[in-house]
């Protein structure tokens, strides 16, 4: 018999962590950690349903904290089986679970844990991710291997960040299909997602199932970096280091080629984590489309670009005089340099501040771009006069459009749980699949098991 167990990530957008029993044998599929609000982070501290080391292996669909954070931390608490994902994703992974480490860190000896209760507090440090990166099994898409005896999984391109794969196991005569976080059709660095093929469950992300991305993204962006330069000040771009980097730089390479008056415009990235995903895209260039204008190494060919590596390197934009641009993680201003730049510009009026994506609850992000007139910021009280733009245009995350399409690939009617996403946004998409498809669907919530 095969259970499947929802243990996060149903009812909120993070702490992805999907636990299969399979006659006995139990492993998840992701092992993320929660972030957001206060009540959210508080989950991974909640007791999983199975002890550390009765797991005896990890599938990991990408290389987001929310699908990889809690592994150090199961590592520590006695898990010794096997991790097991694509191989760009192994790279990303030590990229983010180092700086997972280094962040929980910094906050903790900075107190800064309090101000800021979207990071977790410290779970691990670096000698727990180098044990778990020891752990570690990658395999190709199209690839099949055993997770453990009696089921045999394969990933497929899920087109969401580098390497990032949706998971198909074949257990007890069942394909079950876990889809990690799904991208979208008609990227410019990644690929369509694979086809699902048949199904007799499909677990399915929902963060966006609700709504449609804004189509125009790239003119959205030239049209605020158009406003910034107008006002004078400096612009602040908070990124997600992992791909929402890579497709800004994209983009403005491909805006400054156009717009004469952007090709002139200082563009500082402050961000050594963002830095090495860059070199990923070239270590794995084919999990990635051609970069058409340059090398990634080259910043994706952005002219008067400006690498801010050190400390020094950053303090050192404190000074920048306007029109420029910073690009500094993290997306949703939960911590990073970012914030510096935040405290130095968010009470200026003639500053910009352009938000790249989805913003969790509780995030000092979700406050700005849901009209804060003022925010903590190291023990400040700063308002906020900077002009807010949002831009969710970028998300690296499936629309309603990119759900039906993908869906229409599922050559049967699988059963379907609708996990990561808000309680709307998963109970629109089991709707959608219920009316449209004629699917047995539901969102799954956080707790519940059910028999494949
Ligand atoms: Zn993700």
């Amino acid at each position: 018999m095969a259970e499947l167990t929802f243990a996060g990530a149903a009812g909120t957008v993070t702490g992805s962590k999907h636990l299969l029993n399979v006659g006995g044998r139990r492993f998840f599929i992701d092992c993320g950690l929660f972030q957001g609000t206060r009540n959210v982070v508080a989950l991974n501290d909640a007791p999983l349903p199975v002890e550390a080391d009765d797991v005896e292996a990890v599938v990991v669909t990408h290389g987001h904290l929310d699908h990889t954070g809690y592994l150090p931390k199961l590592v520590r608490d006695g898990f010794s089986g096997m991790v097991f994902c694509t191989p760009p994703t192994a790279a990303l992974m030590q990229i983010v679970l180092d700086d997972a480490a280094h962040l929980q860190e910094e906050m903790l000896q900075r107190g800064l844990e309090h101000e800021h209760p979207s990071t977790p507090p410290s779970y691990y440090d670096e000698r727990d991710v180098a044990r778990t990166m020891r752990l570690v099994r990658s395999f190709p898409l199209g690839t099949a291997f055993d997770v453990v005896p009696g089921v045999r999984a394969t990933f497929h391109n899920a087109g969401h960040v580098i390497g990032s794969a949706f998971a198909a196991l074949e257990l007890e005569g069942k394909r079950v299909v876990f889809s990690g976080d799904l991208g979208r059709y008609g990227r410019a660095l990644l690929y369509d997602p694979d086809p699902i093929g048949a199904a007799d469950v499909l677990v399915c992300e929902s963060t966006y199932a609700n709504r449609p991305h804004p189509a125009d993204s790239s003119d959205a962006l030239r049209d605020a970096l158009l406003a910034g330069i107008e006002r004078g000040g400096i612009m602040v771009i908070p990124a997600f280091a992992v791909e929402r980097t890579q497709d800004i730089l994209l983009a403005i390479a491909q805006i400054q080629s156009r717009e004469s008056r952007i090709s002139r415009l200082p563009v500082h990235l402050d961000s050594p984590m963002a830095e090495r995903v860059n070199d990923l895209f070239e270590k794995f260039p084919k999990a990635h489309k051609p970069i058409p204008c340059a090398r990634a190494s080259d910043a994706f060919g952005v002219r008067n670009f400006t690498l801010a590596l050190t400390t020094e390197e950053s303090k050192a934009l404190n000074r920048l005089t306007g029109p420029a641009l910073i690009v500094s993680a993290s997306g949703m201003a939960s911590g990073g340099r970012v914030l510096h730049h935040l405290h130095n510009h968010l009470a200026q009026p003639s500053s910009t501040i352009i938000f790249v994506g989805y913003q969790s609850r509780g995030t000092l992000g979700f406050f700005i771009t849901h009209g804060a007139r003022s925010v903590r910021l190291f023990g400040d009280v700063l308002p906020v006069r900077a002009t807010i733009v949002d831009l969710p245009g970028f998300s690296g995350h499936a629309d309603e459009t990119d759900f039906t399409r993908w869906f229409a690939t599922c050559t049967t009617k699988p059963q379907l749980y609708a996990v990561h996403g808000e309680p709307a946004s998963a109970l629109a998409l089991a709707a959608f699949a219920k009316a449209h498809l004629g699917w047995n669907a539901m969102a799954a919530h956080r707790g519940m098991t059910v028999t494949l």
